[in-house]
């Protein structure tokens, strides 16, 4: 039996998006014991609490890997860190943000570390591009298979899907 884990990451940008993602999925696969075995389309997304700032770019991948839940955090914090993300207002704009949607069936309730993430399945943004690339990944506080859980999105954001290449950065 293979001892890897399947986990997803959902990735977001809106400083310098198309820049900042490409360097973000390089480093993903670099991330020691792991590998990505799935990357969806990229989103253009609505901003989501403050709304004077630019659209988003958002995806999910899918990771293969021997690293433990928090083993993975760091190396997701490690990435945000050498993309120089900074802390700023809650909801605000961000180089980058790296959040672990599941891990395999896992429920983590810990303050620095929630699985399945607490949002997964309130924002379109994190569960349409997770049902594009794993319909069948079951989220494990309902026991159903994601695609069976469209239903439960709250916040619609995303504008559109693999945005022009006339979109992007300069
Ligand atoms: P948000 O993603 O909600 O905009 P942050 O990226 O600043 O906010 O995350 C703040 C904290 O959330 C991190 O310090 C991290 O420990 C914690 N956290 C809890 N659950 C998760 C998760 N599933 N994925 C990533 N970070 C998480
Ligand atoms: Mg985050």
């Amino acid at each position: 039996m293979s001892q890897d884990s399947i986990a997803y990451v959902a990735i977001g940008s809106n400083i310098a998006p198309f820049r900042q993602i490409t360097r973000c999925l390089d480093l993903l696969h670099g991330i020691p014991a792991s590998g990505v075995c799935a990357e969806s389309s990229w989103y253009r997304t609505r901003p989501w609490g403050i709304e004077t700032q630019p659209d988003f770019i958002n995806l999910v991948v899918g990771l293969r890997t021997r690293l433990s839940p928090l083993g993975l955090l760091r190396e997701t914090q490690g990435i945000e860190v050498k993309l120089k993300r900074r802390r700023g207002p809650k909801n605000g704009p961000r180089t980058i943000d790296l959040d672990i949607l599941l891990f395999d069936q896992l429920i983590l309730k810990e303050s620095h570390l929630q699985v399945p993430h607490p949002g997964l399945l309130l924002r379109d943004f994190m569960l349409t591009p997770l049902i594009e690339i794993a319909p069948d990944a079951v989220h494990p506080e309902h026991g159903l298979p994601v695609s069976q859980l469209a239903g439960e999105i709250r916040y619609r954001q995303i504008i559109d899907r693999s945005p022009p290449a006339a979109a992007r950065d300069h």
